[in-house]
């Protein structure tokens, strides 16, 4: 329920955002949980800082003009929403995906902003990308895609101005492609200006897993604060791409079997637990579909357009993107014994499925704090690139498990103290809150 003073504010953000559901469904699961701060702290509705939060700081959209390989002209749009930077230079990936609109690109930079503040680094939040669907296109397309996209949005960007990384459809590759025509355009070797770099090039060790790996470090926080761990627990990961894959990792090395992964098209189904190298030999070096993991192994299945969460399971991970767990997919799951989630993607479970598991006391991490580990880890390859330094595997990993654990902390307190024991959605909304609206308070009416 949104509490009564809020609700108008509410009503307001639905009538200037026609048509972006995905941003409505963002802000009022977010503003759903802020009443008791504003009834502590009235300075926030003095300043009118939710009102200012809601509002991007700047939306660009521009044309993306390109040829393909035939010789044919194609036409994208592209998209960077600089959503705040009262904790520092706007910050967040780039996603290249067909169903890419302008309310997509403003409910991730919405999420972006709290995600960010609760990783505790100098950080504030946006979000960019294009319709263009890098699937099925050849290398040679994609850095042209790369390189118009480029252009247009390099005058915007800067390490002290807007510092994007990559997000679905846009990996290692394409961040070259990018970082190469920024470096091109602008004459200077501006590292800290992508993030996902590669590693002979600026990049840090781990960005590459800490999306997953945080993820399950997250879950194993969750587990840890109920007396049980991943050792021995029975894990679904939804979806086959960059976190997923990496959270299928973490949580095999921690002790957990992950017995089902997915993509778009179907489900794999692995009982002896997926094998991580040969998805990744599939996914990332052959750029195959998952359908065919399962043909190279025998204890595989491809169940075709099947549902993942009707799989029983101890510990479900959504990896995959927006909205693809529903209430009706959280009552299989608790139905099946899954006590834990942690969401890897960003707003994976509708509102539906978010009350559903709250109601049954499952332990469940909002994807703005269990996947905050990657922005993090952007921020760790930014502090290299500023101090010309290159940690190591273990340093940097080992980082990344103290900075989930201190959102784990920080989420599981804030909730306690606001009279939520338990509940991390109320716990990682606060906390980002609270920091994001006391910077902009200090910053004055800008
Ligand atoms: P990715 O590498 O492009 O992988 C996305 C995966 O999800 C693909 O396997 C894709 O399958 C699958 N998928 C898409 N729609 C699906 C559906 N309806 N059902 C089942 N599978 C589906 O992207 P990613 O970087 O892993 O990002 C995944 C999610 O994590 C996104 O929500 C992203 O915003 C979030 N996230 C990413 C990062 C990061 O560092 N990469 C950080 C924080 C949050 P197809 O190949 O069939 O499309």
């Amino acid at each position: 329920m949104i509490d009564e003073k809020i609700e108008p504010f509410y009503d307001e953000v639905v009538r200037r955002n026609p048509g972006h559901p995905e941003f409505h469904q963002a802000a009022r699961e977010v503003l759903e949980t802020l009443g008791p701060v504003l009834a502590k702290y009235p300075e926030f509705a003095e300043h009118k800082i939710l009102e200012r939060l809601c509002e991007p700081e700047r939306q660009l959209i521009f044309r993306v003009a390109w040829q393909d390989d035939r010789g044919e002209v194609q036409i994208n749009r592209g998209f960077r929403v600089e959503f705040n930077s009262a904790l520092g230079p706007y910050k967040g990936g780039l996603r290249f995906h067909p169903s890419v609109n302008l309310g997509i690109m403003k409910f991730l930079g919405f999420e972006q902003v709290f995600k960010n503040s609760l990783t505790g680094m100098p950080i504030g939040g946006g979000k960019g990308g294009s319709n263009f669907d890098p699937k099925g296109r050849s290398d040679q397309e994609v850095m042209r895609f790369c390189q118009s996209f480029m252009t247009e949005l390099h005058r915007h960007l800067g390490e002290h101005t807007d510092v994007p990384a990559g997000d679905t459809g846009v990996g290692t590759r394409e961040i070259g492609y990018l970082f190469g025509q920024y470096k091109r355009i602008t004459n200077r070797y501006e590292s800290g200006v992508l993030t996902g770099k590669g590693l002979e090039w600026g990049g840090a060790r781990v960005r590459t897993e800490a999306t997953g790996y945080g993820t399950v470090f997250f879950a194993e926080e969750m587990l840890k604060a109920r007396g049980e761990g991943l050792d021995g627990k029975h894990c679904l990961v939804s979806g086959s791409g960059n976190v997923a894959i990496y959270a299928i990792e973490k949580a095999q090395q921690l002790g957990a079997t992950v017995i089902a992964c997915s993509d778009s098209e179907g489900v794999v189904h692995d009982p002896d637990g997926v094998d991580v190298e040969l998805l990744k030999q599939v996914k990332d070096v052959e750029r195959a579909r998952i359908s065919e993991y399962a043909q190279r192994r025998n204890s595989a299945r491809f169940l075709r357009g099947s549902n993942i969460w009707e799989i029983p399971c101890d510990v479900a991970l959504p990896c995959a993107t927006q909205n693809e767990l529903t209430g009706a997919d959280a009552d299989k799951l608790i139905a099946g014994g899954c006590r834990t989630v942690a969401e890897g993607a960003n707003m994976p479970t509708t509102r539906e499925g978010v009350q559903a598991f709250l109601g049954a006391g499952v332990a469940f991490g909002p994807g703005k704090a269990a996947n905050a580990g990657g922005v993090a880890t952007s921020a760790l390859e930014m502090q290299q690139n500023a101090s010309r330094d290159r940690w190591t595997f273990e340093h940097t990993e080992d980082r990344l498990a103290e900075i989930m654990r201190d959102i784990h902390r920080l989420c599981a307190q804030t909730a306690d103290e606001f009279g939520a024991p338990g509940n991390y959605v109320t716990g990682a909304n606060i906390a980002g809150f609270l920091r994001v609206g006391r910077a902009m308070v200090a910053h004055g009416l800008i």
